[in-house]
């Protein structure tokens, strides 16, 4: 079997519900025919036996499962992990805080409360990152808890990066939301991001799907993701999402200097509640808006895009069938492969993942090192070895040394 690459990991998969409403929630969609979202409470369903039919049909080694919405804990991500230890490793987030503060359950919610329950998982050492959604963001966008202004939320940051630093874990950033009727943002949230990420250059972001979708409010969308790239690649410690990215996402982004071993390839595998669009298909969106889907100015450079059916007319909001999201990824990456090097599509697919992630890898040698296009000048300081050996499942006892003349300052004065 031919696979796109040697190593390929799913960052950013959701297989622990079908998005169907629990309990008293469920009255919505029974009555309404409403589906609830994110403020009721989703049903619990261990959905691995097709995950794993897909990673297996198209060649996808692992999977991180991520916890998201009310109803998807912390706890069932690891039971999936627990059946399946070579095959997934799980997230963590404030799961149950955040749904007992909506549900009324807990009142006078505060931060710490949910930092409390984020680091009582991480000391498990059951999880390897912190996400999807970090604590307070569904409160605030849901308006149960008014939001921060943009300094608070910087500090609320500062906790976040604390702990993923105390863990060696990284966190995800999606400070933005996709859903009609809601303030896409909450704060200017490339802003915050450049400002986290420069508060604590020891903690690992990343940044969920990457600005696949740039802001509608902007004049110029190409212009503003070239802007956005440009920010991102002078941080070394902001990592991209690439799974729901169309070429200009690529090109854009390596044209404005970000590298491969800062991208990750994953977009909400699962019965997310999101299909596949092409230009014209949709009329309007349900509140008459100009969306996304909507704004021509998106069909200037994209074909397909993943977007949630809630926003549109006559699309039902949990797809009745499972997009291949799978499939749609890795062919976007066989277009930019004609001008990506091999090495890179590998830390694209699964090598940055697995560093990253501390995931077992079956050799050494299997991942780029010494490329400064790729790592930088100080490579060999930080980025040697790519894989350190204690993730190496079948080591070979030794390493190919490094070339003298890379250690030697004196090396460049002749
Ligand atoms: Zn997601």
């Amino acid at each position: 079997m031919r696979n796109i690459a040697r190593f390929v990991v799913d960052t950013h998969s959701h297989i622990s519900t079908l998005y169907q409403p629990k309990g008293a929630f469920s009255e919505n969609i029974r009555k309404e025919g409403k589906w609830n979202g994110m403020i009721g409470e989703v049903a619990a369903y261990d959905n691995s036996a097709l995950a794993l039919y897909d990673m297996d049909r198209f060649g996808v080694d692992m999977a991180v499962l991520l916890p998201s919405m009310c109803g998807t804990y912390n706890e069932k991500q690891v039971e999936i992990m627990k059946k399946h230890p070579d095959r997934f490793r799980a997230c963590c987030s404030d799961q149950l805080t955040m749904t007992k503060a909506m549900k009324g359950e807990i009142q006078g919610w505060n931060l710490q409360m949910s930092l409390d329950e984020i680091e009582a998982a991480l000391k498990t050492e059951n999880y390897v990152g912190i996400g999807e959604f970090v604590p307070g963001l569904n409160l605030y966008r849901y308006g149960y808890y008014p939001a921060p202004e943009f300094e608070k939320r910087v500090e609320e940051w500062d906790a976040f990066c604390e702990l993923a630093i105390k863990y060696d874990v990284p966190v995800h950033f999606h400070e933005y939301i996709m859903f009609y009727r809601l303030p896409k943002t909450l704060w200017n949230h490339i802003k915050l991001l450049e400002t986290v990420a420069g508060r604590h250059p020891k903690a690992k972001i990343v940044f969920n799907h990457g600005y696949k979708d740039p802001d509608l409010d902007v004049p110029d969308l190409i212009e503003s993701m070239r802007d956005v790239y440009a920010m991102v690649s002078s941080y070394p410690n902001i990592y991209m999402e690439t799974g729901g990215w169309c070429e200009k996402n690529f090109e854009v982004a390596f044209d404005s200097g970000v590298s491969a071993r800062n991208l990750m390839w994953g977009h909400d595998y699962g019965n997310v509640p999101q299909y596949m669009f092409r230009k014209n298909i949709l009329d309007r969106r349900i509140d008459g808006k100009i969306g996304l889907m909507t704004d021509p100015r998106v069909w200037e450079y994209r074909k397909v895009d993943a977007q949630f059916g809630s926003q549109y007319k006559g699309v039902p909001t949990i797809p009745t069938y499972q997009p291949n999201f799978y499939a749609w990824g890795m062919r976007t990456v066989d277009r930019v492969g004609d001008w990506l090097t091999q090495d890179e599509i590998d830390l694209i697919m699964g090598g940055t993942a697995a560093r990253l992630y501390k995931l077992p890898v079956p050799f050494p040698r299997m991942f780029a090192e010494g490329r400064p296009d790729i790592f930088g000048e100080n490579w060999q300081h930080d980025w040697y070895p790519f894989i350190p050996d204690e993730q190496i499942t079948n080591p070979e006892g030794f390493r190919i040394p490094i070339e003298r003349k890379y250690f030697d300052d004196s090396f460049s004065e002749g």
